[in-house]
């Protein structure tokens, strides 16, 4: 048994100032212990107002969340949706939940997120219903290329934002630039409610057709009547108590992910063949993983089995779906930078639990995988 004490990658922490509990108790009080309630109308509205949207819905997850954006988009059977192939498998699976076709999209290394000239490739290949570009570790996509592209070709734009709330893209926040944002707080996520996620939009008659399709598809009658098909798929109204005491420290959350990853940076960022992920002056990345490449002397997962031998949780990058046995057989369009970065990156432990002794540790351990060489 390792003694030394675990560093995680990314796990729940909760307020300093017990926010998450005062809403919680409010539910309990209430005796308000079901689906839908104030704390969800509440959190949904705070939300919206943090990242500047106009309408949200809470949900189960931030998987539900995409399934209903495909199904507000009027994704239905045989359409083809366009879908970043470097990312986890929940922003496709939905795709396939509504028997339409992925085509994946390759990353660029600008970016690491969808590469706007293989969406324009894309686009001439195939007339896509949407487009799923995904914020990948809390970088944004770049999104003005991303948007004309999408306008020009008719396609209803999903941005999975699951990893990247409080992001923001030249000063607007993830999630908010295309047609429908989802946001996940499941237990790793930079803020948590343990399971959950949000779907965001402007457009105010699609949000509460979702609201609708995820409560069961109750047509207003009396009687139990359904003409369309239903989904259990609303946020409990005990789980978005703790989502609002989360909100108040997300601003906390994003300073402290860029603090670590500015260590990360300064200490590793010089090594031998090393390339810290990519931020840019026209982003505000929330840095939920500290990622980064090598080709130098050390592979990714030598780094990753050192880091567990000294009890500290390190990750490969996502594999891009491309390379998945599920979805192999879909057309994947691009340059195979997405399978570049897989093969080269890694991440970082980047908890917000960590402090300045716990980073010197990662660090140290890294540095003297490269003086071995
Ligand atoms: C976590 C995550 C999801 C799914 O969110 P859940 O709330 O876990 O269902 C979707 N896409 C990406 C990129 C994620 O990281």
């Amino acid at each position: 048994m390792n003694t030394k004490e675990k560093i995680l990658l990314s796990s729940p922490h909760l307020s300093d100032e017990g926010y998450e509990m005062q809403f919680v108790d409010e539910a309990f009080a209430t005796g308000w212990i079901v689906p839908l309630g104030k704390n969800v109308d509440e959190f949904e509205k705070e939300l919206a107002a943090k990242v500047g949207a106009k309408h949200a819905v809470a949900l189960s997850s931030g998987t539900a969340a995409i399934h209903m954006a495909l199904k507000a988009a009027g994704v239905g059977a045989g359409d083809i949706v366009f879908c970043q192939s470097l990312t986890f498998s929940a922003t496709a699976n939905p795709i396939i939940y509504e028997n339409a076709i992925p085509v994946f999209i390759d990353s660029d290394l600008e970016t690491w997120n969808m590469s706007p000239l293989a969406l324009e490739k894309a686009f001439k290949k195939y007339s896509p219903k949407a487009v799923i570009v995904v914020h990948l570790y809390g970088l944004s996509a770049d999104m003005d290329r991303i948007v004309e592209l999408c306008r020009k070709h008719n396609a209803v734009l999903i941005e999975d934002a699951a990893e990247s709330l409080g992001a923001k893209y030249k000063d607007r926040h993830t999630g908010t630039i295309g047609d429908y944002g989802v946001f996940s707080f499941n237990g790793n996520k930079i803020i948590t409610t343990s399971g959950g996620g949000m779907l965001v939009s402007d457009h105010e008659e699609r949000i509460n057709k979702v609201k609708f399709w995820a409560t069961q598809a109750r047509d207003p009658a009396r009687h139990y009547q359904h003409s369309e098909l239903g989904y259990n798929y609303r946020m409990s109204n005990v789980l978005a108590g703790i989502g609002r005491g989360q909100l108040k420290v997300l601003d906390q959350r994003v300073k402290k992910k860029k603090e670590i990853f500015e260590f990360y940076r300064q200490e590793l960022g010089g090594l031998d063949g090393v390339t810290m992920m990519p931020v840019h002056d026209w982003q505000e990345p929330n840095y939920w993983l500290s990622c980064f490449t090598t080709n130098g002397p050390v592979k990714p997962l030598e780094i990753i089995e050192a880091l567990e031998k000294e009890n500290i949780e390190a990750r490969p990058i996502w594999k891009p779906m491309h390379l998945q046995p599920l979805y192999a057989k879909y057309d994947f369009i691009g340059e195979r930078v997405a399978d570049r970065i897989f093969e080269t990156g890694l991440c970082l432990p980047s908890d917000t639990k960590m402090t300045v002794e716990d980073m010197r540790r990662v660090v140290n351990i890294i540095k003297s995988l490269w003086r071995q060489g």
